[in-house]
């Protein structure tokens, strides 16, 4: 930040951490076949190699990774989580809330609906239906959004289901809605602003799919980093406040 509270444009791009629980890929030899570096692991060198400064958190890290210097060097935080949500403590929720409120975007993927910071967000249980094994088809239904940029009509995965009704607030944009082969559909990106921190929940990342390896997959992801970076600006003031002229 400048004198004038002003804060400084990053010259080289937002600076991405992606967290991950990392207990599917150490306990399950499928997953780990999957995901040799783990889901946070794929994710950075995906991020790496498009141009971003990209690294990592996992949960049995020292402050689940996520010290002050990490936390507060980030621009836009990724988070993966499935079967130890209640393990992150509530200094760790409370410091990620914090610093979305206070700008940096949050990326929430797949079975983090459940996690405690997505929960906390959205003020709501974040629940829905499932089933493993199925066949999804991810429409774009909002082209010309900049997180559906360069893809084409639809992005196919084999995948596990996620069923509406999922219980979340309306979010500001809709940008992808998932067909199922059992019929069902989903809304599977999704845009939601906190305070001046910007919240994109993206579906697909079953653990024992590809579907962090697939093209589309990953073109979603950079866009939505791209898009969940701060804007730079003033800091709001707010309380008692004297005249300007
Ligand atoms: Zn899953």
């Amino acid at each position: 930040m400048d004198q004038t509270g002003r804060i400084i444009e990053l010259a080289d791009g937002p600076r991405v951490t992606i967290w991950n629980e990392y207990r599917h890929e150490k306990s399950d030899e499928n997953v780990r076949e999957v995901y040799p570096q783990g889901i946070h692991g794929a994710l950075a060198a995906m991020l790496k190699e498009a141009g971003f400064q990209a690294r990592t958190a996992t949960l049995d890290e020292p402050e689940h990774g996520l010290p002050e210097v990490v936390l507060g060097t980030t621009d836009v935080l990724l988070w993966w989580g499935h079967v130890a949500h209640e393990e992150v403590s509530d200094e760790t929720v409370e410091k990620v809330h914090e610093r979305v409120l206070g700008g940096m975007g949050l990326i929430v993927l797949h079975s983090g609906h459940f996690s405690r910071i997505f929960k906390k967000l959205m003020g709501t249980t974040c629940d829905l239906k499932w089933r493993l094994n199925d066949r999804e088809r991810l429409w774009v239904v909002a082209p010309g959004h900049p997180i559906a940029e360069g893809l084409g009509e639809f992005i196919e995965l084999e995948e596990e289901m996620y069923g509406e009704p999922f219980d979340v607030p309306q979010p500001d944009e809709l940008v992808f809605v998932s067909h199922f082969g059992g019929g069902e559909v989903f809304r599977s990106g999704l845009c939601y602003r906190r305070g001046r921190g910007r919240v994109f929940y993206f579906r697909p990342g079953h653990e024992e799919n590809r579907s962090y390896h697939n093209p589309d997959v990953q073109l979603v992801i950079k866009n939505a980093v791209r898009w969940a970076a701060p804007t730079p600006g003033a800091t709001p003031v707010y309380g008692h406040y004297e005249p300007i002229e």
